[in-house]
């Protein structure tokens, strides 16, 4: 804040002076291009989002409350209030409540709520009344360790949890006015300060970030430079090991280590050195995100070239079509680069909610609008499929193909998404325009009326379109007196159709139409500068822009180094990526596959599912004699998938016949019933004889079916076929995730026996069945009649084992 009156006061200063007077740490945003404008600023009054809106003020917001008190998450405050009872959840729980009450507050902001204010000041009360003497604030550490605390930053996640807290209590006080919280949370900051900074005090970094962003709104909000630089340090230390310490349980007390957490943490090198992003998704784009905020105020060329070079590896190696980010579950991580499995992704919706605070914090920046373009993707796809329409259900896995078997749930143990899902949509308003002294760029679409406040003076805008159906946006633009000023309208990426090869999606056809912008009915050209296209006039009351974006069907294919995406296709139309659905489509989704050249046409359906526009194309199954058929193919948006009967899903469509499964020809596999000694949740037994082939041992895109979380056990699996046949070969195709890095191997030794009356005997056959890697191991054997199969294997010590497929001759 002091810079920046002394900025001021001296004019006009050059971008190396104020980047020199900026080495220092300040918090004065003095490098954004952008500024953005207040959520409470923006009304939104449109059919998609209003009701979302709504559903997350009235349903998603008190149902939250309900499990974060029904789990413990708030009663923890009360025991660590008297220093006594039985910690309930895990260590983090205390985040949870902190982002109901982040959400909670915006709420507050836009739709006043006596009740709701009350039931706020009172949980407050409640996580007051646990804060320690010295200002100390952590319900595990304080009932669980008392004596430990700051003792296991990678792990433990105390800086993250007051991370949360004052980003909420800095939502409460800009809502209400009152300090209750932001005291709490104010009196927590400096305690915490004065563990950690420059020697003599301590170096460490949170290993779950969170706390660097929410120190800067903190200062932000208190104008206290104290927090900025505590960002500050937490942002410059990530891997730097130098006075890192460690907890020596012998000794009991920290000792130094000098060793840094890994990329896991994104603690394997200092930020300014990163190209790639690694570890764990969400952590990732919060501590992008607070360093895109210390760059904003310091100007640090080092940070700000990192962030660039971390930016151009997430779009163009590690983002799906979706916006979502994190490829796997190990971890909940980046995957390497184009690793982008379909069935197995992770994609958190936290990683989604992050992919727009940082792209928002990117876009502010640098003034372009690609990094909008982003957070486009990423609300209306990965992060939107992350909450039902109703508000009581959540996605915290976000799959881009499933067999059926994935749903949202109420909530979790590790309850992050939910939580963070009731937070973000409030504030969604937020993101919609961004302004600086030459005027003012429209980040998103959709019916909605604004107050933004210019050099030039006061102005509304109003936009009416039935946007992201729609492609005709309109906006009133009505300033408070005649100004000079410039609109800058973000044109999507989508809508121009200039995709390189370089880009993760492209499209290989033109839009089909071109954007076309008016204002007052005069056509205009479009003047693009870093993505916008930019009006600048002298404004007048009842001025109007029409902006028309081209809402054609979209075929998108990955690049091609995306080994689970090659030969297929994905539907897009405007901002909405598509899937198809079992319950539209049919039970064996497998089997079908889009051809290149058939029809797409879109219809608005104002029935279903509180209405949105499918796709329909004349699409083809696959059947074994070549003589494939046709079918009717339906696609509804991604987002809405899973809101009816379950059933598979699929985003990524085979363009390529041979990526459909043929309808399968009845075998005594598939007519067999399937039974094993132990099955793991998400791996079904149908798998066994789906006729899927396998392209590895290591496939990740076929149903498999696995005895984990057993390892190193004896296990079984079965077929019953129902009636006596004769066989006389079985062929298995192992599982084994070694390259992945996982945790099933090829066993260590398998046999196969049949039924004979009561008894289970080997099969007549020289030698065993194979262990053998990526193939089939077939063992050939005297013909014998049975009603039952089994292969029983010995697991490799430590590791569990599956099956891709088991074929019966
Ligand atoms: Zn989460």
């Amino acid at each position: 804040m002091r810079w920046m009156i002394i900025l001021a006061a001296a004019g006009v200063l050059g971008a190396a002076a104020a980047q020199a007077a900026q080495a220092g740490a300040s918090g004065a945003q003095l490098h954004l291009k952008l500024s953005g404008v207040p959520f409470t600023q923006v009304k939104i009054a449109d059919d998609f989002w209003s009701p979302r809106l709504k559903t997350n003020r009235e349903q998603s917001l008190p149902h939250n409350f309900e499990w974060c008190e029904k789990t413990g998450r708030i009663s923890n405050f009360d025991k660590a209030a008297k220093k006594e009872g039985k910690f309930q959840g895990i260590f983090f729980n205390d985040s949870d409540l902190y982002k109901v009450l982040e959400g909670a507050s915006y709420s507050l902001s836009t739709h006043p709520d006596p009740a709701l204010d009350k039931q706020v000041d009172e949980t407050i009360a409640r996580i007051a009344a646990a804060q320690q003497g010295d200002g100390y604030l952590n319900t595990y550490y304080t009932l669980v360790e008392p004596d430990k605390r700051w003792s296991n930053l990678p792990v433990r996640h105390e800086l993250y949890c007051a991370g949360h807290m004052f980003e909420a209590a800095v939502a409460h006080f800009r809502a209400t006015g009152k300090r209750t919280f932001l005291d709490v949370a104010c009196r927590y900051a400096d305690y915490i300060d004065t563990i950690f900074g420059p020697a003599p005090k301590r170096n460490g970094v949170p290993g779950h970030e969170e706390i660097e962003l929410a120190l800067v709104k903190l200062y932000q909000v208190t104008g206290n430079e104290k927090y900025f630089k505590l960002a500050k340090f937490f942002v410059d230390m990530r891997g730097r090991p130098e006075g890192r310490m460690r907890w020596d349980d012998k000794e009991k007390k920290l000792v130094p280590s000098n060793k840094t957490d890994g990329p896991y943490n994104q603690d394997h090198l200092p930020i300014v050195e990163q190209d790639e992003p690694v570890g764990h998704a969400v952590r990732a784009m919060y501590i992008y995100s607070g360093a895109t905020d210390v760059a904003a105020s310091t100007g640090e060329k080092g940070y700000i070239d990192a962030l660039g070079r971390l930016f151009a590896n997430t779009v163009l190696r590690k983002m799906y079509v979706t916006g979502a980010i994190g490829s796997t579950s190990h971890g909940e991580a980046f995957g390497k680069n184009y690793e982008l499995p379909n069935q197995t992704a992770y994609c958190e919706t936290c990683a989604s909610i992050g992919m727009a605070l940082w792209n928002y914090r990117m876009n502010l920046l640098h003034g372009d609008a690609r990094y909008a373009d982003v957070v486009e993707r990423v609300v209306y796809n990965g992060f939107l499929a992350g909450v039902h329409m109703e508000g009581k259900l959540f996605f915290y896995v976000n799959p881009l193909a499933s067999r059926g078997n994935h749903h949202r749930q109420p909530f979790f143990d590790c309850a992050c998404c939910p939580t963070n899902v009731v937070r973000f949509l409030p504030s969604l308003s937020g993101y919609f325009y961004a302004v600086n002294d030459a005027g003012v760029s429209v980040n998103l679409y959709a019916a909605s009326t604004a107050q933004v406040d210019l050099k030039a003076g006061k102005v509304r805008l109003a936009q009416q379109t039935r946007y992201p159906w729609e492609g005709a946006v309109a906006i009133s633009v009505e300033p408070q007196k005649e100004a000079a000023f410039e609109i800058r309208l973000r044109i999507p990426q989508w809508a121009m159709g200039d995709s390189t090869a370089e880009d993760l999606y492209q499209f290989k056809q033109p839009p089909g139409k071109d954007v076309t912008l008016k204002v007052n009915s005069q056509a205009q050209a479009l003047n693009m500068q870093k993505g916008y296209a930019v009006i600048s006039r002298t404004w007048k009351s009842g001025d109007k822009i029409e902006l028309d974006l081209p809402m054609s069907v979209r075929r998108v294919y990955a690049h091609p180094s995306v080994e689970a995406d090659v030969g297929r296709v994905a539907l897009q139309r405007g901002p909405i990526v598509y899937c198809v659905e079992a319950v539209d489509n049919g039970p064996s989704l497998k089997h079908v596959y889009l051809p290149a050249g058939a029809e797409l046409t879109a219809e608005h359906r104002g029935d279903l599912l509180g209405g949105l526009t499918v796709i329909k194309a004349a699409g083809m199954k696959r059947t074994l004699d070549g003589e494939d058929q046709k079918v009717d193919l339906l696609a509804v948006p991604y987002y809405a998938w899973d809101h009816r009967q379950a059933g598979e899903m699929m985003v990524w469509l085979p363009e390529d016949r041979k990526l459909a499964a043929a309808v399968a020809k009845p075998t005594i596999a598939s007519s067999a019933k399937s039974s094993a000694s132990h099955k793991w949740g998400r791996d079904a037994l149908e798998a066994l004889s789906d006729q899927i082939e396998p392209k590895n041992s290591c496939d990740h895109d076929v149903p498999r079916f696995t005895w984990w979380d057993h390892r190193g056990t004896k296990e079984w699996v079965q077929y019953d076929l129902g009636k006596p046949a004769k066989v006389s070969s079985v062929s298995v195709y192992w599982f084994d995730d070694e390259r992945r890095p996982g945790q099933s191997r090829t066993p260590k030794s398998a046999r196969v026996l049949y039924r004979d009356g009561q008894d289970w005997k080997p099969v007549p056959a020289e030698g065993e069945l194979g262990c053998s890697l990526d193939k089939y191991n077939t063992l050939k054997f005297q013909p014998v009649e049975t009603t039952a199969l089994r292969i029983e294997v010995e697991l490799k010590e430590t590791f569990s084992g599956g099956i891709l497929e088991w074929k019966v001759e």
